[in-house]
């Protein structure tokens, strides 16, 4: 194995500074969430002023989406991410969004603190080599048909351009289960962290599809000890555009916090 995201030694984790008060350092995880979708101006506001009073430092929140069906909700655009950047000075945040090829890369990485690259892009070497150039953290989303070793090759075509700072995200692969939307690989996320000394990010509400199940995995990735969960909540679920069978209301998501913070303190963590 010749990667450059991979372990020389044990305690050999690559740490990644976040936003001046966040550094990934193997002890803490950090939690990024809000909506699937940036719908409207309202909505991501809502959202960020959730988010800031629970203690949430990281938003989420999708301009581009690469739906399936092409009639779908495509996203909102740079106007969407205008709004997020009104939420994040509004309420001192830092955002994490999500590019999907390279008709939308400058626009992304203009507003954005964390540049996510989803599932469906993670074979785009055009949008890797140009994270590669950015200054900006990376979240590279594991393709669900991709193996560890894949996902750890593709970030190499980040780290080869310059840029060192990719986490790792597992939203869950296809398997022959089809009672879920994916199925998180555990397995997987404990093979990058013994090969990579990448920072590992787990996504429950992309790999089970259901919010009846996404706190019961968020507290199982707390436990696993990763570095990172991305949670999909929404301040008004039944009018979601995106993936709304997977978002938590916020009363769900204020009691997972803190549901979330008692397990971190169990297993030697914390919660940022
Ligand atoms: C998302 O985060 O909303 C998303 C589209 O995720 P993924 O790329 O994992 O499907
Ligand atoms: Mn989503």
């Amino acid at each position: 194995m010749d990667l450059k995201c991979a372990k020389k030694y044990d305690n050999d984790f690559h740490e990644i500074e976040l936003n001046p008060e966040i550094t990934l350092t193997g002890k803490e995880t950090v939690v990024m969430a809000g909506p699937c979708a940036i719908e409207s101006r309202d909505q991501i506001l809502a959202s960020a002023e959730f988010m800031s009073h629970l203690g949430v430092k990281i938003l989420r929140g999708g301009a581009f989406k690469p739906r399936t069906n092409p009639y779908s909700f495509q996203g909102s655009g740079e106007e969407g991410l205008s709004w997020m950047a009104e939420a994040r000075d509004r309420y001192g945040l830092t955002l994490i969004t999500e590019v999907t090829d390279m008709a939308n890369f400058d626009t992304v990485a203009k507003y954005t603190d964390i540049i996510q690259i989803g599932a469906k892009a993670m074979y785009n070497h055009s949008v890797l080599k140009a994270a590669g150039a950015a200054k900006k953290p990376i979240l590279l989303k594991r393709h669900f048909g991709a193996t560890v070793d894949e996902l750890m090759k593709m970030a190499d075509y980040i780290i080869l351009q310059g840029n060192a700072n990719v986490m790792f995200c597992e939203r869950g692969i296809r398997t022959f289960e089809s009672s879920s939307r994916f199925t998180l690989d555990l397995c997987g996320a404990a093979v990058m962290q013994e090969r990579s000394r990448q920072p590992m990010v787990l996504d429950p509400s992309h790999a089970i599809g259901y919010s009846f199940g996404v706190p019961k995995l968020a507290k199982a990735a707390i436990a696993f000890g990763c570095d990172g969960v991305i949670i999909e909540v929404h301040p008004d679920r039944q009018y979601a555009q995106c993936d709304k069978d997977q978002a938590l209301s916020h009363e769900e998501f204020k009691l997972l916090y803190s549901q979330m913070k008692d397990i971190a303190k169990v297993v030697g963590r914390e919660l940022v």
